[in-house]
Order: structure tokens, then sequence, then C-alpha cells
């Protein structure tokens, strides 16, 4: 029998449990001491075992249930037989208990192109940051984000030994996002959220040009998202290359569903479809509110050198 549900729902409630699969070997292969550090482009760009092996995982888990996808993931990986052990045939019920939004309902597989960053905050993880990682699966269509999960495996790894580990995040436009409370930062209050590992003078040019009442600094793109909707942070500012459409598909989508906005530099909005160039090399500015602030604090200089 068919089954009565979207592509878009099933594929999104099957994101959800292979996300939470892949955090789980993210979290075991920390366990088991042996993190495999590859350099990819250089020292602080690194590749993990725990980044090939959550990314079989996903990739070959989707491409199972859903042959007709286009999948995009960050890492190079030699096409080889996959472990059935790596393989997730679950789905999260509950969101199949939410009903697709109108304009998505005839959607076929063939039509949709997911983005893949099987460990997102790479250094991070490397460094023991445990909490900045996240495993993200962004769904497009038509050039669009449109759904995303975030799992994130070491929520509340440092809370004590009855809090739950890892939690899953996920949205889609026009239906909203779950599986966090939104929090907004108090008005008036400038909290920007960059990044630790890849500045240059282009990113602390722009900081400084939001004239903040703080700066944090801290790995990974979804992880910065997640700073922005539970109020932590105001602005995710990246003013320089390096950030690729797997970095921004989800989170661009989670931060979309609650109202918030993510952009290049420029204030252009990113492309998803399948043809585009992976590099994001006109940075990203995203806010939950009062985007035009930051918009229009970005210097001259920044946007001349940086070109979409
Ligand atoms: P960050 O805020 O530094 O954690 O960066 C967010 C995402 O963009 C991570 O996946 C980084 O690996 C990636 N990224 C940003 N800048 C660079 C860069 N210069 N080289 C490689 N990856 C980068
Ligand atoms: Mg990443
Ligand atoms: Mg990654």
């Amino acid at each position: 029998m068919a089954s009565s549900h979207t592509v878009l729902m099933r594929l999104v409630a099957s994101a959800y449990s292979i996300a939470q699969k892949a955090g789980v070997i993210v979290r075991r292969v920390i366990a088991e001491g042996d993190l495999g550090i590859v350099e990819k482009t250089s020292a602080t760009d690194l590749q993990t075992k725990a980044d090939r092996l959550a990314q079989m995982s996903i990739c070959s888990s989707l491409a199972r249930k859903f042959p007709k996808l286009t999948i995009i993931g960050e890492e190079d990986l030699p096409a080889e037989d996959v472990d059935q052990e790596l393989i997730e045939d679950g789905q999260w019920d509950e969101i199949l208990k939410q009903p697709c939004p109108s304009q998505y309902s005839a959607i076929k597989e063939e039509d949709l192109v997911v983005w893949v960053d099987p460990l997102d905050g790479t250094k991070e993880y490397t460094e023991g940051l445990l909490d900045n990682v996240t495993v993200l699966i962004g769904i497009a269509y038509e050039g669009k984000a449109i759904a995303g999960v975030i799992n994130q495996p070491y929520y509340n790894y440092q809370a004590g030994p009855d809090a739950v580990l890892g939690r899953t995040i996920w949205g889609v436009l026009g239906l909203g996002a779950f599986g966090f409370q939104l929090k907004e930062v108090p008005v008036g209050k400038h909290i920007v959220t960059t990044t630790r590992s890849h500045s240059n003078k282009l990113v602390t040019d722009c900081v400084t040009a939001m004239n903040p009442d703080d700066v944090l600094r801290v790995g990974g793109a979804g992880n910065k998202i997640i700073q922005l909707i539970e109020g932590k942070a105001s602005a995710y500012v990246f003013a320089s290359p390096g950030c690729k459409k797997w970095d921004t598909c989800a989170p661009e989508v989670i931060l979309h569903a609650v109202g918030g906005k993510l952009t290049d530099i420029h204030g252009n909005d990113l492309h998803y479809n399948k043809e585009v160039k992976h590099m994001n090399s006109a940075g990203v500015l995203a806010t939950l509110r009062n985007y035009d602030y930051y918009a229009s604090r970005v210097p001259e200089s920044v946007k001349k050198a940086l070109v979409p």
C-alpha cells in the first residue's frame, strides 16, 4: 500500500532518525579514543573517523530509502560498500503526525537535494569542545532550503548524570521548528557570535563594526544558529569565505522557520540547487530579529572584499 504521507515528511522523519544515529557514531568514535585525524586543505580544515563514518551512515541510509534523491555530503570518500551496522532504517513517527505544508505536498523524491554535514565543528571536536558539534541534514527544493534536521550529540554533556545526552532539532518552512525552546536576547543588546577557528581581519573588522556588547567565538555553523534561537546571541557574523552549503542549509531552515533570516554578507539569499558552488564565498549574516541593524553595519570595505 502506498504511504499516505508526503515524500517530504517521510524524508524529514527518516532524516531525524538518521541524524540521531550519526550522533551516536560521533560519540562512539570519541569513546573509542582513535580520532583518525586527516588534514584536508589546511591545519584548521580537518576530517576525523567520525566525519567519515557519520557521512557513510547518513548518505547510505538516505539513498537506500530514497534512491532518487540528490545527496551532497561534505566529505570526499571512496565509493565502497557500507557496513550494514551503519544503516539506519527508522523514522521519527512524531514528525509523520504533522501536516505537510500544502505547497510541498506534491514534491517528488527526484526534485529534492539533500546537503549533508556529517559533523559540523570538527576542529572543536578534536579539541574536546564537544557541545560545539552538530550533525546537519538540510533539504532543498527549487534551490530553496525548506526542511532541516540538526542533531547535537553532546547537548547536556556537562549537565550531570541524570540529564539526557544529545538532542535533535528539526523544522520545515511553513510548519515550524521543534526540539528546543525559542528564546530571544533582551531587546537592545547586541551579542555577536562568530568563528573561533577560522578568523581573519575581514571577520574581525565586520564584527567590530556591529558595535557589539559581547562577542562569542565558538565552533560550528549549526551551533551558532542554535545560539540565535536559544537567546544566547543576536547575530551570527562571518565575513569570509570558508563556510559551505552543507553548513548553512539545515541551520537556515530552522532559523527561517521561527522568523529569522540568513543571507550572505551583502544580504543575498543562498541557493541550494545541486549545480550551485559549494562555497558561501560572500560569508554569512544571520539573525533571529533585527536583521536590518546588522546588515546596515557591514562595512563597504568588507562587502568589496567578498564577491558572491
Ligand atoms: P566555524 O564558525 O569556524 O566553525 O565555521 C563554520 C563552518 O564553516 C565549519 O564547518 C567550518 O569547517 C567551515 N569553515 C569556515 N571557514 C573555513 C575555512 N577557512 N576552511 C575550512 N572550513 C571553514
Ligand atoms: Mg561544517
Ligand atoms: Mg563537517
